[in-house]
């Protein structure tokens, strides 16, 4: 059965408004995605009904909020199949999971260790290795995945015997392009490194099982799932975490205290100092419901589709580079030769329809495409066909006015 959007539209108010006397049109939604009212309505109830420190107090709303926060871990762990809850740390944000992954592993990476990473990297993929690097001697080396990110066998030479850490998208946010994620970890492993993915740009479009990718880390961000911003999960095999040296200390990651010296509290606690975003962990447990209740087979196919209808309208009517794939993504980036991206963002913008222009966090790879930007429309389960038409329409008149 087809897709519908319009179904779930009304779940997502903020979309029902006008910009600029138009319709709002969102295809921003690799930056961050919209909240249903779900989402919306678990944070509300949260302070509402069950508000207190957690794992603190010996008291009811304490309790409550304990158990809500706990089984929010639970749901989190369900999503990407991850084999125990205590495997799910919580951060702020993909870009606190890499760091602190990156800080725990510094005592185990020694001058002449290889970093790995690919091309396609976001710079929260990329900056907490290179300054790793830095700090330790270690030589960060980059994978050069082309734009297609095919496999090709001589990327075996990239892995030896030095590379002890392994670090790749899963799906690149500036140009949609996924990587050959089982093929990179695998090559990874029989070398011997620790394997990280980022699964930013993933989690909300494919289903995700980290039990069978067998990396050591995920990580991702709850606002690009349909969840609140400042709520991001790492995810790690038990041994993987377990040498993590805690880079951030203070309370609720103890479990013994003297002036003298600190016992660490058990896993998840002991990479989670202070209090957390206890509203926010409940928030992305209702987004994992939320992306579970839809078909999620078709719902990637619509995505993939109106991705698929922009590439084949623009490049068959206006003088456009591509640098998406036309299969299989859900976001289109492109250039217009001789015409900033930033005017036509401007132009779209001035019409309703929001996307992104510019380097998107991946300069490195903005400079190996040739462009200091690009335009980016990304789509989410709530976007219509009709939208996507509008976007090429306007893009279109945007060209003709400003080539
Ligand atoms: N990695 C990828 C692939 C991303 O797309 C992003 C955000 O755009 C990040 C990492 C950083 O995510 P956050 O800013 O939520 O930490």
């Amino acid at each position: 059965m087809a897709f519908d959007p319009l179904s779930i539209r009304s779940q997502f108010p903020i979309l029902a408004q006008q910009a600029y006397d138009n319709p709002l049109i969102y295809l921003d939604n690799a930056a961050t995605t919209q909240k249903p009212l779900s989402v919306l309505e678990a944070m509300h109830n949260y302070y509402l009904t069950a508000n207190a420190n957690v794992h603190r107090g010996a008291h009811y709303l304490s309790d409550k909020a304990t158990d809500q926060f706990e089984n929010a871990r639970l749901r989190v762990a369900q999503f990407i199949n991850a084999p125990q809850q205590s495997q799910v740390i919580w951060t702020k944000g993909t870009t606190e999971s890499i760091n602190l992954v990156a800080y725990g592993l510094e005592h185990l990476i020694q001058a002449g260790d290889e970093i790995l990473i690919t091309s396609l990297e976001h710079h929260a993929n990329l900056v907490p290795w290179q300054q790793l690097a830095f700090r330790t001697g270690a030589r960060l080396r980059v994978l050069p995945l082309t734009s297609d990110a095919e496999w090709q066998e001589e990327l075996t030479h990239y892995f030896t015997e030095r590379t002890k850490i392994f670090a790749v998208t899963q799906v690149s946010n500036a140009i949609g392009v996924h990587t050959p994620i089982e093929m990179l970890i695998q090559q990874a492993k029989q070398h011997g490194a620790f394997t990280l993915v980022d699964g930013a740009q993933a989690v909300a479009h494919y289903p995700v099982d980290v039990a069978k990718l067998d990396c050591d880390f995920y990580v991702f961000s709850g606002h690009k799932m349909y969840g609140p911003t400042g709520i991001g999960v790492l995810y790690g095999k038990h041994h993987a975490l377990e040498v993590l040296m805690p880079y951030q200390t203070g309370g609720e990651m103890v479990s013994k205290v003297s002036y003298q010296a600190t016992e660490f509290n058990v896993l998840p606690y002991r990479l989670e100092a202070g209090t957390p975003h206890m509203e926010g962990a409940i928030g992305l447990a209702a987004a994992c419901d939320f992306v579970d209740q839809q078909d999620r087979q078709s719902m990637l196919a619509w995505e993939q589709q109106l991705a698929n209808h922009v590439w084949v309208t623009l490049q068959k009517a206006a003088n456009v580079e591509i640098y998406s794939p036309e299969h299989n993504a859900t976001l289109v980036s492109l250039s217009v030769p001789n015409v900033h991206t930033l005017d036509l963002n401007a132009y779209l913008d001035s019409q309703g329809i929001a996307v992104r222009a510019g380097s998107h966090c991946a300069q490195p790879l903005m400079a190996q495409l040739g462009v200091t930007g690009t335009l980016r429309a990304s789509f989410a389960c709530y976007n219509t066909l009709q939208e996507a038409e509008r976007f090429c329409d306007v893009l279109i008149e945007a060209i003709d006015l400003l080539a």
